[in-house]
């Protein structure tokens, strides 16, 4: 980070945290700093991500705004925070499952975005080829594959229940290529959108009449 950012970063307001302890100049620099020196001296957790850290955490410098200060490990967990996979401030490593649904859990609520491996690496606290290899492991299929599929079935039930255009669709579902989704559209079901929507909305309308 360079001195401009720094500065940037010091001006803003910090709200008022009843709940928190003050975040001195000196604990934030550690955390920009990555300072290992105070390592064990104080911890913080970042309310954006819901995650907490070591001071000397690699993962990416968190909105100072966002940063809430606990003396100890127990602290943070007891305020409901997790521990970070990177640094592991518990000492203990999080299960690879319980990661996995982490991230699992960011790209259905994020889909419509969108999601690097590098970005899913900074939010869910672990090298990018870490979590790739961890999640195929665990799951059997990329993140990316993941994130493929979550859209294709997202848009699958948009082509059946809405009147949206394919383009539409296909941006609605965080993919901006149009001629990429419809490739992979087809890739995954066989169908083109259009045919897609075609035999399941004739196949929809039966089941209502004969309702
Ligand atoms: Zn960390």
């Amino acid at each position: 980070m360079n001195k401009e950012r720094i500065k940037d970063s010091m001006d803003q307001e910090l709200p008022e945290d009843p709940e928190g302890e003050y975040l001195s100049d000196e604990q934030w620099s550690a955390i920009i700093n990555n300072d290992s020196s105070y390592d064990d001296q104080f911890f913080y957790a970042v309310r954006t991500t819901g995650i907490f850290c070591r001071p000397s955490c690699k993962s990416k410098a968190p909105m100072k705004s966002n940063v809430r200060i606990f003396q100890n490990a127990e602290q943070a967990l007891s305020a409901h925070f997790r521990p970070c996979k990177r640094c592991k401030p518990t000492g203990e490593r999080l299960p690879d499952r319980e990661w996995v649904e982490q991230i699992e859990m960011y790209i259905d609520n994020n889909y419509a975005e969108t999601i690097t491996l590098e970005h899913l690496a900074d939010i869910c606290h672990g090298s990018p080829y870490h979590l790739q290899r961890t999640f195929k492991r665990v799951t059997g299929i990329t993140p990316v594959e993941y994130v493929q599929q979550k859209r294709i079935e997202q848009a699958k039930q948009n082509l059946i229940y809405t009147d949206q255009s394919v383009s539409e669709i296909s941006l609605n579902v965080g993919m901006a290529n149009v001629p990429y989704f419809i490739t992979l559209f087809k890739k995954k079901t066989g169908y083109t959108p259009k045919e897609y929507r075609y035999q399941h909305q004739i196949h929809h309308s039966t089941e209502v009449q004969k309702l």
